[in-house]
């Protein structure tokens, strides 16, 4: 079975042909600038990497180009569309219209434009990715997978606000979560890796990426996680703030003239590591500019490791124990710095380091970074969102 992985953003779409008996995959690629001048396909199969420059005014121009590629006789890798089975999308917010991946037919895409609003900044993309699938592969299975689907699982008292109650049930103002797949992934990765039970194990996934996450993972199924309404929420990012009092962010908005909506745009866009340190959003940047004597580089770095080890203190109270901790995504993978930082002063709780398992490079495979006497495992598992995404469309069909 062949599955066909989509990842659709406002100007760009990333692809994977994943072989599902092997989980291998074939082709992968994306196109940039999507309605803008200059677009860019990037593809690569069997060893090679092949680039076409060309206009895609639309997703579905994208969508046509990314088939063509797929079955181009130099750089494709299948003889015809038919031989993909199905196509899963990756969408980022469901509200609680879906608490798990769902079959793309007419009523749902209604409630995907309904739901939209959610996700203002990343949903709209996916229902484009959909429709343009649609409009080029009629009749082909879809399935939606959701970012969300993994933290359905909260209980009321993890996902609510402290609102008006009448406003949760009438706006659906909660907490979703989001990065999902990516923390269900690396729980059974990691379950799998110890040759344990996943139902036996208490885990803190860290997903530290651009977004950053943090999920209390007890048996398998999430019971918190960092983000909230949207992914604005928990530890400081690149361009996000994480946490913060909303008196302090309106307090701000008044005195620089902001009205609502510019001050979101502020808070998801021009705050986070990258506020703090004026220098990027990037932490390799970040690392550059503290060793070069950046103080506010170092303070930006600071905060987003204390605000993490908060969080793991937090959920292990939550979880009641602690088995182990997971770090994947950009920062979790690459960085041991940061590891490093969030789990120091740990050690009373069974959290031991070994700093020199930790500074590893990464080489794709799963590394286990705790001393020989630490109680909690310590664990860097590479991520793949993409994998889930396959797996959960080729188990609905
Ligand atoms: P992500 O959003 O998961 O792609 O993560 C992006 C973040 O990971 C950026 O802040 C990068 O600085 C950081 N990072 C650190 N080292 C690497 C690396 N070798 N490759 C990619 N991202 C890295």
């Amino acid at each position: 079975m062949k599955i066909l992985v989509i990842n659709a953003g406002s100007s760009s779409l990333k692809y994977q042909l994943i072989q599902m008996e092997t989980e291998e995959v074939i082709a992968k690629g994306g196109c940039e600038r999507i309605g803008i001048a200059g677009g860019k396909l990037t593809h690569k199969a069997h060893g090679e990497t092949y680039v076409v420059e060309q206009e895609m005014p639309t997703h579905t121009d994208a969508i046509s180009l990314v088939l063509k590629m797929l079955v181009d006789k130099k750089a494709g890798c299948i003889a015809s569309m038919d031989e993909i089975d199905a196509v899963g999308h990756r969408v980022v917010a469901s509200g609680e219209a879906f608490k798990k991946t769902t079959l793309v037919d007419d009523k749902v895409m209604e409630t995907m434009e309904e739901i939209a609003e959610l996700a203002p900044l990343h949903n709209p993309a996916a229902i484009l990715g959909v429709n343009a699938c649609r409009a080029v592969m009629p009749g082909k299975k879809m399935a939606l997978v959701f970012d969300t689907s993994f933290h359905a699982t909260m209980p009321d008292y993890a996902y609510m606000y402290a609102v008006d109650y009448d406003d949760y049930k009438k706006y659906k103002v909660r907490r979703y979560g989001a990065h999902g797949t990516s923390h269900k992934y690396v729980s059974g990765e990691a379950a799998k890796y110890l040759k344990r039970d996943l139902k036996d194990l208490k885990i803190v996934t860290c997903h530290l990426g651009n977004g950053s996450s943090i999920s209390a993972v007890k048996g398998g199924t999430c019971i918190d996680t960092s983000m909230g309404f949207t992914p604005l929420a928990g530890v400081p990012m690149g361009t996000r703030s994480g946490d913060i009092d909303y008196a302090a962010a309106e307090f701000i908005f008044r005195k620089r003239g902001m009205d609502l909506s510019e001050g979101l745009t502020y808070l998801n866009k021009k705050c986070g590591v990258l506020g703090v340190s004026g220098v990027s959003s990037d932490f390799r940047d970040l690392a550059a500019a503290k060793d070069a004597g950046n103080d506010r580089a170092r303070l930006a770095l600071d905060m987003f490791a204390y605000s993490c080890k908060k969080y793991i203190g937090a959920y292990m109270a939550a979880l009641g124990g602690l088995d182990v901790i997971v770090f994947t995504a950009g920062i979790g993978e690459n960085t041991p710095d940061v590891r490093r930082d969030v789990v120091s002063g740990l050690e009373a709780f069974g959290i031991e380091l070994d700093e020199k398992k930790n500074n590893f490079k990464n080489d794709g495979a799963i590394h286990e970074i705790q001393k020989a006497s630490s109680r909690v495992k310590i664990l860097v598992i590479p991520t793949n969102e993409e994998l889930v995404i396959a797996r959960e469309t080729a188990a609905l069909l």
